[in-house]
């Protein structure tokens, strides 16, 4: 009988909440006592562990997880642990729903408004340099800085999108996506490289709309910076790539012919295969999105004198690369740029391109190959690990 009664003041207190009589914090339905996460134990070895959901700070927010992509840098610490970050909760392409919010918060880090059922996803946590807004034009970008899924384990342990329940502690930058589906919302992290590589690359003054453009690599980062030169009006784009699969997915994100390089034999025969698929001219601008060292090698070989390259494949140390600096880079006068992850500008921009992507009918959605549920997540990043998908992600049922 006392168990009933504090069910019914619990139900009526939770209806007052959502006719805005409620006491802080504010919160949305039920929420469990425990959250699942996905914690990895040890190298290749993820555990569904239950930990309490904590009780929320004047700042801090409560976030129901709904899905997060599988990142490269997963897979790293998956087989690895380079970060030495064992055990922790893993996970920084998540996306989810508030369901409580500490007193304090009434907005996110671009002005727009906060409530309970808003989607949101989080950027970095600048806990060393706190006062970095979006709005200071800071060309700061996320390294060096935290970002949840990435951070060491402590007693809150809901550090990561891989979990049920993430808690977002002030401080943080948080974005309200409302607007957005969830395979979008899935895919902002990986977009807002590409869209802080084109940002790089427009630095060169070389990449124009009527520029003729190579991507080489087609996996998820190639790919989405085919979309996003589709999106920004260029459309004179070649795909490089030895997957033909993935070749006639750059295909319907904006890629206007596609080079197999398995069908050639040797760089020089490779070149001819690119400048006819440009009808005859060698790129003017070129995106290296492969790790490969012989791929950095060759990409010179496709850009006429004058152009510009972007190289943004080697998000870890994948060795030494070989070029002639007389033919590939001085006698050409190619102005080359890298790019590194991406500023919190970036991500505002990301919302906005994955709009257009979606409104000129480009199907970004496909990227995500593969969907696992939470207590799958040693299978989804075996998957991963085989190269057999694009972007495997985890999708909370
Ligand atoms: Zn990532």
């Amino acid at each position: 009988m006392e168990m009933n009664i504090e069910e019914i003041v619990k139900q009526v207190l939770e209806e007052m909440q959502g006719t805005g009589i409620a006491a802080e914090p504010k919160a949305a339905g039920s929420i469990p006592k425990t959250s699942k996460a996905a914690m990895l134990t040890a190298l290749e070895h993820y555990e569904i562990k239950e930990f309490p959901i904590p009780e929320l700070g004047d700042d801090d927010i409560l976030v129901k997880v709904e899905g997060c992509g599988v990142c490269g840098t997963d897979a790293h610490e998956f087989k690895r642990d380079p970060f030495g970050l064992i055990p922790l909760v893993l996970g920084h392409e998540g996306t989810g729903e508030i369901v409580k919010m500490g007193k304090n918060v009434k907005k996110d880090s671009a002005g727009k408004s906060l409530a309970i059922g808003d989607k949101v996803v989080t950027c970095m946590i600048f806990k060393d340099n706190p006062d970095i807004t979006m709005f200071d034009l800071n060309k700061q970008n996320v390294g060096g800085a935290d970002v949840y899924g990435l951070l060491p384990d402590d007693d809150i342990h809901l550090n990561g999108w891989f979990a049920d329940y993430l808690v977002v502690r002030g401080g943080s930058t948080i974005f309200n996506v409302s607007d957005l589906d969830l395979d979008s919302r899935i895919l902002i992290e990986p977009c807002a490289v590409l869209i802080h590589a084109v940002e790089r690359a427009k630095t060169t003054g070389i990449l124009r709309f009527n520029s003729r453009v190579v991507v080489q690599g087609c996996g998820p980062i190639g790919l989405i910076c085919i979309a996003i030169l589709k999106t920004m009006g260029v459309h004179n784009i070649v795909a490089v790539d030895g997957e033909q699969k993935r070749l006639d997915f750059a295909k319907e994100l904006g890629a206007s012919a596609t080079v197999n390089f398995k069908d050639y034999k040797g760089i020089e025969a490779l070149t001819d295969g690119v400048e006819n698929a440009f009808g005859g001219y060698l790129a003017d601008f070129a995106f290296q999105c492969t790790g490969s060292p012989v791929a950095h090698s060759n990409i010179y070989k496709f850009i006429r004198n004058g152009g510009g390259l972007c190289e943004l494949g080697f998000f870890i140390n994948g060795g030494d690369a070989t070029i002639n600096p007389h033919f590939d880079i001085c006698s050409k006068e190619i102005t080359t740029v890298g790019s590194w992850v991406y500023t919190l500008r970036d991500y505002a921009t990301t919302f906005d391109f994955l709009k257009s992507a979606k409104s000129i009918g480009l199907p970004i959605g496909k990227l995500i190959t593969h969907k696992f549920p939470l207590n799958q997540i040693n299978e989804a990043h075996i998957t991963n690990l085989k190269m057999e998908g694009l972007k495997i992600a985890i999708v909370n049922e």
